[in-house]
C-alpha cells in the first residue's frame, strides 16, 4: 500500500509553524509498513489543494491530509476533498450532537459556523474528535482512500491512535523493522567508506548512515511481513557491522545515548568519575548527569574557566599555563591529573579549547580543543579540531570527551585496542 501525505495550511508554507504532523504521520506509516513516497504542503487555497489531491490520488492508494477542517472560511479541506471524490456534503446528526455537547461542556455558546463542521461527505466514515470539534473523515471510492485529520496535534494524534491505526492495520501487509547501530570516535565519511560495498549492494535490508554530533548512526531497515521476519533479516547485517566497526560501536539499542553507554561502562567497572571543564562550561557534566542513576558513578564536576581558577581550584602550575597556554595538551593533562587528586575519582576528564568566535590565532585557531582523560594515573590527551559555531564546537567537544572516556576505560579495563 502506498500512502501520500498532504499538509494543508498557509502558516506551514510561511514557516510560522513546524510541520510536526507530517513527521508524526510519516513515522506511523513506516511502523505500519506503508510506503510513503511523497509528502507535500499546500496553502489554504481550493485550486492548489485540488491539484495536490488529484496528483496524490494518481500515485497513492491512501492520501492522508491534515489541517483545514475547522469552522472558518479558510478551512476548506473537507469541501475540496468531497468535491474531488464527488461525494456531496450532508449534515451528520451524530457529529452535530457531539459538537453541540462539546460547547455545552466547555460552557461556550456555539456559533453558527461551527455547524459547518458537522457536514460530512455522503458515505464517509466519521472519526470522533475527543479533543476538539472537527471530526476526522475517511472517504473511500474506487479503491482510493482519503483520510482527513484535524490540524492541531493534540487532536490529530489521539484520533490517529484511536481510529486511523485500527482502520489501517487490516490493510497493511508488512512492517518496517529497524535497528540502529551507533558509532563514536569515527567521522561519517570514514564510517561510510567502511561499508560502501554494503551500501552499494543493498536491497532489503537497507543501511543508512546518519551523522550526529561526534557520532554516526547506521540505521538498518528491513521490509518484512512481521517483526519476527524483520528481526531475522536485520540480524546478519548488524552482525556484519559489528565485525567491521568493532569497539567503535557503543550500542545497537535506539534508546541508549553515548553518555548512558559511558555511565554503564563506568558502573560495570565500579569506577567513579569527575569532569573538569573550561570551554564546555559544565556541558559535559550536564550530559552525564542526564543519565538516571549516575550518582553511583559521577562525583564532581569543576568549571575552571579562567587561568586563576585552574590554578586555585585544581592546582595547575602557573609555569605550565604560562609556557604552553591554557589551550594546550600539557594543561589538559595537568587539569585531568590534578582533578584526580582533588576529587579522588578513578576517571577524570578535562576539556580546554577555543570555542570562538574570537580568540583564535594561526597557531591556535577557533575550534582547537584538547581533551585529557586520566584513568588510574594513566593520562591520554587528544587534540581535536572542530568547525562550526561556538555552540557546535562546544557540543562536539563534549561528544569527543565522552568518546575518549569510553576508549580509555575500555583500554585500561578490558584490554581493548582502538586504532589511531
Ligand atoms: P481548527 O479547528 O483549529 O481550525 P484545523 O483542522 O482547521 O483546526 P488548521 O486550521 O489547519 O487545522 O490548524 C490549526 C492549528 O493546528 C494550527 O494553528 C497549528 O497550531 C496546528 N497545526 C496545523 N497543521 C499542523 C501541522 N502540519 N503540524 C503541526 N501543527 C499543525
Ligand atoms: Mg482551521
Amino acid at each position: 500500500m502506498i500512502v501520500e501525505l498532504i499538509s494543508v495550511g498557509t502558516e506551514l508554507l510561511l514557516g510560522n509553524i513546524v510541520n510536526t504532523n507530517a513527521a508524526y504521520l510519516a513515522q506511523q506509516c513506516a511502523s505500519l509498513g506503508l510506503s510513503c513516497y511523497y509528502q507535500s504542503v499546500v496553502g489554504d487555497n481550493v485550486d492548489r489543494l485540488r491539484r495536490a489531491l488529484l496528483t496524490a490520488l494518481e500515485r497513492a492508494d491512501i492520501v492522508m491530509l491534515s489541517g483545514g477542517l475547522g469552522p472558518t472560511t479558510d478551512d476548506l479541506t473537507k469541501e475540496t476533498a468531497a468535491d474531488v471524490m464527488q461525494m456531496p456534503l450532508e449534515m451528520d446528526g451524530h457529529s452535530l450532537e457531539r459538537i453541540t455537547s462539546f460547547f455545552e461542556k466547555i460552557g461556550t455558546k456555539m456559533t453558527e459556523n461551527n455547524k459547518k463542521q458537522a457536514l460530512v461527505p455522503r458515505g464517509a466514515l466519521v472519526l470522533d474528535n475527543e479533543n476538539g470539534t472537527a471530526p476526522g473523515l475517511i472517504l473511500e471510492k474506487d479503491h482510493k482512500r482519503l483520510i482527513l485529520l484535524p490540524g492541531p496535534p493534540n487532536e490529530l494524534r489521539p484520533m490517529f491512535e484511536n481510529s486511523v491505526r485500527p482502520y489501517l492495520e487490516p490493510l497493511c501487509t508488512g512492517t518496517l523493522y529497524t535497528r540502529t547501530v551507533k558509532i563514536c570516535g569515527m567521522g561519517e565519511s570514514k564510517a561510510a567508506s567502511v561499508i560502501q560495498d554494503l551500501i552499494d549492494g543493498q536491497t532489503n535490508p537497507t543501511i543508512a548512515p546518519y551523522a550526529k554530533t561526534g557520532e554516526v548512526h547506521l540505521r538498518v531497515t528491513a521490509k518484512a511481513a512481521d517483526g519476527k521476519e524483520g528481526a531475522k533479516l536485520v540480524k546478519p547485517v548488524v552482525k556484519e557491522l559489528k565485525a567491521r566497526f568493532g569497539v567503535h560501536i557503543y550500542t545497537t539499542d535506539p534508546e541508549v545515548t553515548l553518555e548512558q553507554a559511558v555511565v554503564e561502562l563506568l558502573a560495570a567497572n565500579h569506577l567513579t568519575a569527575c569532569t573538569v571543564e573550561s570551554c564546555t562550561g559544565g556541558m559535559l557534566a550536564s550530559r552525564l548527569i542526564n543519565v538516571p542513576g549516575v550518582s553511583e558513578t559521577f562525583k564532581a564536576g569543576y568549571v575552571t574557566y579562567s587561568n586563576k581558577a585552574k590554578r586555585r581550584i585544581l592546582g595547575v602550575k602557573k609555569g605550565t599555563l604560562h609556557k604552553y597556554g591554557a589551550v594546550s595538551a600539557q594543561v589538559a593533562q595537568e587539569m585531568a591529573e590534578k582533578a584526580a587528586l582533588v576529587s579522588k575519582c578513578d576517571v577524570t576528564v578535562s576539556v580546554t579549547g577555543i570555542a570562538g568566535p574570537d580568540g583564535g590565532t594561526p597557531e591556535k585557531p577557533v575550534g582547537l580543543v584538547y581533551i585529557g582523560c586520566c584513568v588510574c594515573k594513566k593520562t591520554t590527551v587528544r587534540e581535536c579540531r572542530f568547525t562550526g559555531s561556538r555552540e557546535k564546537i562546544r557540543e562536539s567537544a563534549v561528544s569527543a570527551a565522552l568518546t575518549l572516556m569510553r576508549q580509555c576505560v575500555l583500554e585500561y579495563y578490558s584490554q581493548v585496542t582502538f586504532g589511531k
